[in-house]
């Protein structure tokens, strides 16, 4: 796989989609993808409003921080959403993607409408929690059995990794039977066949909200920040043991730094580069981690 994989997952609150999502990130990443990301996105906060969550899953670390507009898999947990809704459940789907639902149910395979090119994997999600008594609060947790129907329809994780990140996120007993769930749905997923006129030409994606355009933080409207100052304890910089440097020559002036720092210790020099103010800055190396370029290092304080 090269670039960025994207997930969409659709289904309703309380049936796990947010924790699957967070489960399948983890999983990745113990596949060896070091940029992984897991984002809810929730309207209704109430059970059976219905939500999507989204994964990204890369071979490199990942800058974008979006909700997925164009996935490459759709994960349906609910099937009630794609008999409401089939194009908004496609939308933006690349062709050659996958399309993972939960149904055993007929009348919803043969409606369902595919972007050309597409492959369509069904699972029985509900059946297998019932089998497995894999509810939470009188709910059955569809989610957790489509990461086995997602691992088989795309080959991106192992069951390995997913018992692994599942075994690391509950206690023994409930993760033995989400373990169960997923490698039954593992098992029993198979890859639909449908009829010719199923496939249709891609349905666009939604746009992204953008409030306004942002290409640079110079676009960004003027905001109220207050600025460090003095403590009854001090200067927070005399918390610091290594100190960020920052290198010119690496320096693209992207500024992640300046805006991902917690103190606000960063300021903006006259030919646009970052500067750091040592009186406040923690050493908390934040700016070290945010930065692209690599073109911060952090450096041991002689004091
Ligand atoms: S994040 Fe790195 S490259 Fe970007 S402005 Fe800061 S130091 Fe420069
Ligand atoms: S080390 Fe932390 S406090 Fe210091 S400049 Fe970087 S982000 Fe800000």
């Amino acid at each position: 796989m090269s670039g960025i994989f994207e997930v969409r997952w659709h289904g309703r609150g309380g049936q796990g989609v947010v924790t699957a999502s967070r489960i399948l990130a983890v999983a990745a990443f113990n596949e060896g993808f070091v940029g992984v990301q897991s984002i809810p996105w929730i309207g209704a906060e109430r059970r059976g409003a219905q939500i999507e969550a989204y994964n990204r899953i890369s071979r490199t670390p990942i800058l974008l921080h979006s909700q997925v507009y164009a996935p490459d898999a759709v994960i349906v947990v609910d099937p009630s959403i794609i008999s409401e809704d089939n194009n908004a459940v496609v939308r933006g789907l690349k062709s050659g993607g996958f399309l993972v639902i939960n149904t055993a149910r007929s009348n919803i395979i043969s409606s369902l409408r595919v972007p050309e090119g597409c492959s369509v994997y069904l699972v029985d999600a509900t059946s297998i929690c019932l089998e497995l008594d894999l509810q939470v609060a009188g709910l059955e947790v569809l989610a957790m059995p489509m990461l086995g129907a997602f691992a088989k329809a795309t080959s991106l994780v192992s069951l390995k990794s997913l018992e692994e990140s599942i075994t690391s996120s509950f206690e023994a007993e409930l993760a033995k039977k989400n373990v169960d769930a997923v490698v039954k749905a593992y098992e029993s997923t198979r890859k639909a066949h449908l009829m010719p006129e199923q496939y249709v030409p891609p349905v666009p994606p939604s746009k992204p909200i953008r409030i306004p355009e942002i290409h640079h933080w110079t676009d960004l409207p003027p905001v109220p920040v207050s600025t460090p100052s003095k403590g009854s304890i001090g200067n927070t910089g005399d918390w610091r043991t290594r100190k960020p440097v920052i290198d010119k020559e690496k320096c693209n002036k992207c500024l992640f730094c300046w805006m991902y720092c917690p103190e606000a210790t960063i300021n903006i020099d006259d030919s646009g580069f970052p500067q750091i103010d040592y009186n406040y800055c923690k050493g908390c190396e934040v700016c070290f981690n945010e930065c692209p370029r690599k073109a911060i290092s952090m450096v041991v304080e002689e004091k």
